[in-house]
Formats: C-alpha cells, structure tokens, sequence
C-alpha cells in the first residue's frame, strides 16, 4: 500500500491511522518534525481503506453548506475572554456553549514542554489551555477515535482545528457510519502549519540564551496590541518576560511549513466545518468603531445550519455586525502560501547544522549571516527580472 507519492500529498491528519482496522500505521516525524503515516507492512491486509478515507488526495464533501456563508464580524463581551484569545474569543463563546449542554471540547493545547498536541477537554478550566493560536502543526494524537467514541456515546462534541484535520475527521466519521448530529466542527482560516521541531528548538535556544525555563509561551501577544505579531516567553527564575519576532519572522517566510500547506485544498469558502474563525483584518470595511481599541476581532463564517444554530444561542454574549464575503477576503481564503523558494535550503542546512545557524542565516539571530541572505534573495530576484 503506497498513501502518498510526494510529501505535498500528505496533511497529517492521522484519519488513515485511524481508520486501520489492524492498527498497521504508526504516525513518524520526518527530519523536519511532521508527522506522517508509516505503514507496518508485515501486519497490512491491503484493504486500501486507509487511501479511501483520505480527504487530502480525494477531495471533501460539503453536503450542509450554505451555498454562500453568513458573515460577520464579532467580539465577546467579556474582557477578559477577548484579551486572552487570539482574535475576538468566538472560540470561546462557542465552547462555553458546548460545556454548558454537557459536551466535550477538542482543541490544540500543550504536553511535554510546550509541544503542540490536540487535547479532550470536559471543563473550562481544561478547555481554556485551547486559547490562543500556535503556530504549529498540532499532533491530533487519538483524537478522532476519542471523538468516535464520544458521539456513539451520544455526547454532544465541538472540534477545533485547521481545515486539513476537520476535513479528515468528518470523512473518517463517515466511513465509520458514525452518527454526527450531535457534532460541531470549527476550523480556522489557516496561513499554514511550520514545523514542530523549529518550535521545539527555538525554546530550547530562548532557555540556553536566558540559562532559564521558560513557564509560559504566547505565540502573539497582545501586548502589542491584536494587529502585532510578537512571540512572548515567560522565564521561571526572574519571571521576566521575553518578546522576540524570530520564529514570526522564519512562519511569514514560509520556509517552514508542511510542504501540503503550499498545495492546501481549503483556501477557499468551501469549509468542512460548521463554523469557520480567523483574525478579521479589513474589519474597518464593516465598522470604523468596531475594534478601534485594538483589542481583537473575529472572522466568522457560518457555514451550517448547525453552525446558525450555536451562533443565535450564543449572540447574548457578543458584540456582533453583520458582513459579506467581498469585505472579509484574505489571502489564505484565496490562495495556499506559497513555498519559499529557499525551503529546500533551509532544510538542508538545518539538517547539516542545527537550529542555531538557521537562526542566525535565515531568521534575525545574527547580522552578519542575515545579510548574506538578503543579498542571495536579492540576486534570485534580480536573476528573475533578468530572465522575464
Ligand atoms: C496555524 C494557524 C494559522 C492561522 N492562520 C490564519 C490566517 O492566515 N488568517 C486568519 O485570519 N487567521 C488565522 N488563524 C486563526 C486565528 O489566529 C485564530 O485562531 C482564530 O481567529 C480564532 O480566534 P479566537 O479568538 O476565536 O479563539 P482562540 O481562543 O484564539 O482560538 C483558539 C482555537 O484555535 C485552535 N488552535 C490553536 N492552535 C491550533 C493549531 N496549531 N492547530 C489547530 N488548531 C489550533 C484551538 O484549538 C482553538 O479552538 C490561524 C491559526 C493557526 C493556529
């Protein structure tokens, strides 16, 4: 059995893991730290479910959709929620929803030191490490069996992820025969997922640096107000606080990301989800008023009628205005980010040299290597124009 040809062609989503009625895929990390399906092929029958239920290569169905969704912009009352939440807490208005009829949350929290894994979370306590963006592909574990269980256990379940894992868990549910009427997908507009292992080492260069541990990460700390994108560590002995822009800097270059992020298929307002969130840039094109604090605004795409269902019952605890697809466009509802021209490079020299001197040539860490880079990016441009 052969799942993918070229890295492109697979997300991770881990549907095909868990699909296999042997238990014959382990999910691996390649060098670069993302996960994909590893087949043991002295326990495989060739039964080629796990290449059916692949939404990534085959395509995803969206059945319930409305043929345009609703759109609007929205803030949650509670302060606090808003401050604490990357974009305006719909997130959590839609969770807080969920907990109160008895249900479960799935949403990308942390394990082992800040390492990015999808959680099961039956309280707000549990629910509330879900908060916030990381950037970073989340490991979905055994999630979507969880989820599995949990529906045939008639519990009412909300799932949040990217695009690529809610599209995977619908269509592995479907394959199950699984009834769904009591589950809620929430996906993100998604600028991609960088790799879990820059993540990992770029921690572990703040502590060296700092000779401390650090306690807290914010991928995006809104101390610099919601349109800022600064990365923030807290360290253990001085309790200080650590803003840098490096990991920012290497995710907007796009040279870490999954290699299917540059040929991802939901960058569109085709949704496998009830709901969809993002951060709403070009808010002012609904309201001059609306986030004129700077404090956060949502992107919401009702896609559903289920997804209408949870936005009435939820209204009393937003601030809310109605928009339209033409106001809210941005560019990963057009188009995947497309790879950097470098990414095979980087690659390369961080498998040769480690974190550290990728740091210092691609990111920010060192002026001197920095430089280089720049004067290389500038002649493949230059060699570009030259060539037409
Ligand atoms: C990798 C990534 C890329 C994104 N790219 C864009 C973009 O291009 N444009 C845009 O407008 N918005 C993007 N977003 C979405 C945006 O940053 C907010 O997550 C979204 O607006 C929800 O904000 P909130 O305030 O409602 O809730 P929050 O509480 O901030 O949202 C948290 C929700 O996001 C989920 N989540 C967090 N990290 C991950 C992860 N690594 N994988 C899967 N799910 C995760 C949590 O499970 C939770 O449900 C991206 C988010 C991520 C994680």
């Amino acid at each position: 059995m052969v799942l993918f040809n070229k890295k492109e062609d697979c997300c991770g989503c881990t549907a095909c893991k868990n699909i296999c009625p042997k238990s014959a895929i382990d999910m691996v990390p390649d060098e670069e730290g993302f996960l994909y399906p590893q087949i043991n092929k002295d326990i495989c029958i060739e039964c080629g479910l796990c290449q059916k239920v692949c939404t990534f290569q085959n395509g995803y169905a969206t059945p319930h959709n409305f043929e345009k969704p609703l759109v609007y912009a929205v803030r949650h009352k509670n302060e606090n929620e808003l401050l604490t939440s990357r974009s305006g807490a719909m997130f959590i208005a839609i969770s807080d929803y969920i907990l109160t009829h008895n249900g479960i949350i799935y949403g990308a929290g942390y394990s082992d030191h800040f390492r990015v894994v999808h959680k099961r979370a039956t309280t707000k306590t549990e629910r509330n490490e879900f908060k916030g963006s990381k950037y970073v592909q989340s490991d979905l574990n055994e999630t979507f069996e969880q989820v599995k269980d949990d529906l045939q256990n008639k519990r009412m379940v909300l799932y949040s992820g990217t695009p690529c894992h809610t599209s995977g868990l619908c269509s592995y549910l479907l394959k199950n025969k699984i009834d769904t009427k009591n589950l809620y997908v929430c996906d993100i507009v998604c600028h991609g997922a960088p790799s879990p292992f820059i993540w990992r080492d770029y921690i572990s260069y703040i502590e060296k640096k700092y000779k401390d541990d650090i306690i807290a990460v914010s991928f995006r700390d809104k101390q610099w107000g919601w349109e800022a994108h600064v990365e923030s560590f807290i360290l253990q002995r001085t309790n200080q606080k650590v803003m840098t822009k490096t990991y920012t800097d290497l995710f907007y270059q796009h040279i870490i990301l999954r290699p299917s992020c540059s040929v991802c298929r939901y960058t569109n307002f085709r949704r496998p989800a009830d709901i969809t969130l993002a951060d709403y840039w070009g808010w002012k094109k609904v309201s001059q008023e609306f986030n004129a604090d700077n404090k956060g605004v949502s992107l919401v795409l009702v896609n559903t009628q289920k997804g209408r269902n949870v936005f009435e019952n939820v209204k009393q605890y937003i601030n809310y205005l109605e928009s339209s697809a033409d106001k809210c466009i941005q560019p990963n509802l057009q188009l995947p980010s497309k790879a950097s021209s470098f990414r095979n490079l980087f690659w390369k020299d961080y498998i040769k040299h480690g974190f550290t001197y990728v740091g210092k040539k691609y990111g920010n860490l060192g002026w001197m290597e920095r430089l280089k880079y720049i004067m290389l990016k500038m002649k493949s441009k230059i060699r570009g124009i030259v060539k037409g």
